[in-house]
């Protein structure tokens, strides 16, 4: 799970998140909504540890990753991990991002045995035994010896789905898995989403796919100018009650 209190981020005087609530249950799909520059990627960083928090406090997994708070002498004071705790908590999430970041001069099994080999020490063989049954479940089984430019847009994303898969996250974060590629090949990537969704993956996803949003999302948080606006089941796509989110709904279906 995820649980985010009051969460701000500023770069410098940009001050990009501005106290950010946001809890996240084992085996729910939460979705992020909002417009560009609301904050939507600096939040997934955050809980990635790409980036450091300002102000408030996350919690991943029941480990508090980064806090504010204020100590004895009165100062205001930014607890973080030591690397290896972060390295410990890392593990735990697997990110999918717009890009897919594969290695192009690896083959997709190379390109899933990765992180397993060098980062998990999984021995080679049961590596790519696993690697195999990723690739699978997301229906790139057949396309292990390929390499990257030899698939479509949206097998890459498949691969860096099941690359992500392959470390055995608890957690899944998307940023805008889809929005890089041609029309035709969202609904593929949109698939295997939902079926890890069915088979119970936490999962926090940033899109602008307002359909998936409606039929697979458990939580949808309407995210702009770094605050939550409105927050609900997937029903208040339906009956948004917020004027800034009927108006985003209104561009974006
Ligand atoms: P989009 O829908 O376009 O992806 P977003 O909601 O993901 O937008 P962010 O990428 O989180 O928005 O950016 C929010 C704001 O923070 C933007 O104004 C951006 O320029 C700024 N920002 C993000 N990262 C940094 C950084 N490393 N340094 C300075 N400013 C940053
Ligand atoms: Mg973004």
């Amino acid at each position: 799970a995820v649980k985010a209190t009051q969460v701000h981020k500023a770069f410098g005087d940009l001050h990009v998140l501005k106290g950010i609530d946001m809890e996240v249950m084992p085996g729910t799909v939460t979705v992020i909504l909002g417009p560009s520059g609301s904050g939507k990627s600096t939040f997934l960083r955050l809980i990635n540890q790409l980036e450091t928090l300002t102000g408030g406090s996350i919690e991943v997994d029941g480990e508090l990753i980064g806090y504010k708070h204020v100590n004895r002498a009165g100062e205001d004071v930014l607890q973080t991990l030591n690397d290896k705790e972060m390295a410990r908590q890392r593990e735990k999430l697997g990110m999918v991002f717009q890009r897919f970041n594969l290695f192009p001069h690896r083959t997709v099994l190379q390109n899933v045995m990765e992180a397993p080999v060098h980062v998990a020490k999984v021995p080679k063989k049961q590596a790519r035994e696993e690697a195999l049954k990723e690739l699978e479940r997301v229906g790139m089984g057949d396309r292990a010896n390929y390499y990257p430019m030899q698939l479509s847009g949206g097998q890459q994303q498949r691969v860096a789905i099941a690359r992500a898969l392959a470390m055995k996250p608890k957690i899944m974060l998307f940023d805008e898995p889809t929005s890089a590629l041609d029309p035709e090949l969202v609904g593929e990537v949109l698939a295997v989403m939902r079926s890890l969704a069915d088979a119970g993956m936490t999962m926090i996803v940033v899109t602008h796919e307002i359909g998936f949003a409606r039929e697979v999302a458990d939580q949808i948080v309407f995210m702009d100018g770094g605050v939550v606006v409105e927050h609900g089941g997937a029903e208040i796509i339906e009956h948004p009650q917020e004027p800034r989110f009927q108006d985003f709904l209104s561009h974006v279906l």
